[in-house]
């Protein structure tokens, strides 16, 4: 069957919630997802730990049993893995939604696989497929990346850090721990204020102490295969490197969402136009959920404050089929 009231593109968390409340109110619906279930959850660091107690990632009110305050990443996995089979919820993973187009009453939302049609289209895809990237020379480099795993893989090397907001506060403690030899590139005079207050007094300390050499106020130049060139107060400085971490921040798909006909605000943020009662957008029928509705201002949205997008979209999605 490819003609459904409501497609949710995004199977994560919140895009998951909306699936939920679809069921609940018997609307016919489908969920797309270009990965896995929680794509970007999985992609995240393996042993991280969220900054939110797990009762606050949980989706309508199923306990999220955790072993800590704040859950794993593998914990959530289970989770929310569990939620999509135990209630068999419609889902299509492994399958990118390309375009979303109107046609006479309805829109068309063609995939890489196929191509469906439904009333109202939920947008839930999140921000962390799109890396803020550097510009600089190098950034191309196979030693670079804009995503962090594991802390062995940097054992006995030199890793230069670039950000310093949670990302890349976790990757340098766990890289240090393991061995790496850790030097931070801080744009500000300072970490962020934002990141994990029981990780901030860590990571000052390690620095205060040397173990984790660090240069504030200052920017990668320039990558070359055994250097990086620092710029800080107007002076080059050039550090012997093997690894490159540049966890400085995800956006959202702007051209996807400009492409299907949403308004982005033109202050530089890009946030998307939608209405708070109902999430829906200036383009009728098509609805945001999620992390994706902050623009640039992406820590504005999480799954804590943006699981109620959900009963939200679906109660406006309901009312408008009575009518
Ligand atoms: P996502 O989880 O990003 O889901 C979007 C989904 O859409 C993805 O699975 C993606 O593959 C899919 N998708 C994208 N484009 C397409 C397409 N064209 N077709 C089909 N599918 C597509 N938030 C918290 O509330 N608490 C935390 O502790 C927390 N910790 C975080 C730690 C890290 C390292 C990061 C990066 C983020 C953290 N966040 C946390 C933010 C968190 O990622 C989001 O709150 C959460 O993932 C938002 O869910 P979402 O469903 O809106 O977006």
């Amino acid at each position: 069957m490819n003609d459904f009231d409501v497609i949710i593109i995004g199977g994560g968390p919140i895009g998951i919630a909306c699936g939920i409340e679809a069921q609940k109110r018997d609307l016919c619906y489908l969920i797309i997802e270009k990965g896995t279930i929680v794509n970007s959850l999985f992609n995240y660091p393996e042993g991280m730990t969220f900054f939110s107690s797990s009762d606050k990632l949980e989706l309508d009110d199923i306990p999220f049993i955790s072993e800590n305050a704040k859950p794993y990443k593998s914990e959530s996995l289970e989770y929310y893995r569990r939620i999509v089979t135990s209630k068999n919820l419609n889902i299509n993973l492994f399958e990118t939604v390309i375009d979303v187009k109107k046609e006479v009453e309805l829109y068309r939302v063609k995939t890489s696989r196929s191509s469906y049609t439904a009333s109202k289209i939920v947008v839930a895809t999140g921000f962390y497929d799109i890396p803020n990237k550097l510009n600089i020379p190098g950034e191309a480099l196979p030693k670079v990346s804009h995503y962090y795993k594991h802390p062995h893989y940097y054992s006995r090397q030199r890793v230069a850090i670039v950000g310093a907001s949670n990302s890349a506060v976790d990757a340098a403690l766990e890289i240090f721990r393991k061995g790496g030899h850790v030097t931070m590139i801080i744009r500000g005079d300072k970490i962020s204020e934002r990141v994990k207050y029981w990780v901030r007094p860590d990571m000052i300390n390690r620095l205060e102490e040397g173990n984790i050499q660090v240069y504030y106020n200052a920017q990668i130049e320039e990558i070359s295969e055994g250097e990086i060139v620092v710029l800080q107060h107007e002076k080059e400085i050039r550090i012997k490197n093997d690894y490159v971490l540049a966890l400085t921040g995800y956006q959202p798909n702007f051209d996807f969402l400009q492409k299907i006909g949403i308004t982005l605000s033109s202050d530089g943020k890009k946030k998307p136009f939608y209405k708070p009662e109902t999430m829906e957008t200036d383009r009728a029928g098509i609805y945001l959920a999620g992390v994706i509705c902050g623009g640039m201002e992406t820590h504005k949205w999480f799954i804590e404050n943006s699981r109620v997008h959900a009963s939200l979209i679906m109660d406006s999605i309901k009312t408008n089929f009575k009518i």
